[in-house]
């Protein structure tokens, strides 16, 4: 997909205030500095549309970007941020999982995780609940650049391996580098073909 334009429209506390649900939505999350920002300005070709985390958890908004003048881009909130307080914790959790479950014109959730780390505990609940709760959702590695290429494949392997012990099917998954732009073309991709442009 050719990015023509890709705009700003509106950052929501709610998932009651996000614009109105007439078009397909395609979401992304992950932990705090998993690099969604710098993917999303990747897939973009933008250098600051996502703002990258100066203070990782800080954001606690849900991003949404205009595409093309025919889809939703939204960045929503980094998860796991150790250093809030449970209360905002508790908050942004129910913002996320409240926005995931009701939004309509929910498409696809593009869940990140850095692609150097073994499976983190955080990002398997999230999964698992993403599955339980069946939430349409994709597997995003992040940062592949800074590992050898064997390395990604190793890793890759391993969190299938995690994921098999609990389910059969796996969702796609997608290997990226925001720094090399590898894999944005994927994931460009299937956002096209799920679509009816
Ligand atoms: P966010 O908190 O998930 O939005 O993460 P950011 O996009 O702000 O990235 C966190 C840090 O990881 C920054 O220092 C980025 O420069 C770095 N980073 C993000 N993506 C990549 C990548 O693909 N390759 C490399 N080498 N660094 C990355």
């Amino acid at each position: 997909m050719v990015i023509k334009t890709a705009n700003f429209v509106k950052s929501s506390g709610k998932w009651q205030d996000c614009p109105e649900p007439t078009i397909p939505e395609y979401a992304f999350i992950g932990r705090s500095n998993v690099g969604k920002s710098s993917l999303i300005n990747a897939m973009m070709n933008h250098k600051d549309l996502a703002k990258t985390s100066q203070t990782p958890g800080k954001t606690q908004l849900i991003n949404h970007f205009l595409v093309n003048e025919n889809w939703y881009l939204t960045d929503l909130p980094g998860y796991g941020y150790a250093k809030v307080s449970k209360s905002i914790r508790k908050d942004f959790e129910k913002l996320i999982t409240n926005y995931i479950l009701n939004r309509r014109n929910l498409v696809n959730l593009f869940v990140l995780v850095d692609v150097r780390h073994t499976p983190q505990k955080i990002d398997l609940e999230f999964i698992q609940w993403c599955g339980e709760s069946g939430v349409p959702f994709s597997i995003v590695f992040t940062k592949a650049d800074k590992l050898k290429p064997n390395v990604v494949i190793q890793n890759v392997e391993h969190y299938k391996a995690e994921l098999h012990k609990t389910w059969e099917d796996l969702p796609e998954l997608y290997v990226t580098s925001a720094e090399k732009k590898e894999g944005c073309e994927e994931i460009l991709n299937f956002i096209e073909k799920t679509n009816d442009f």
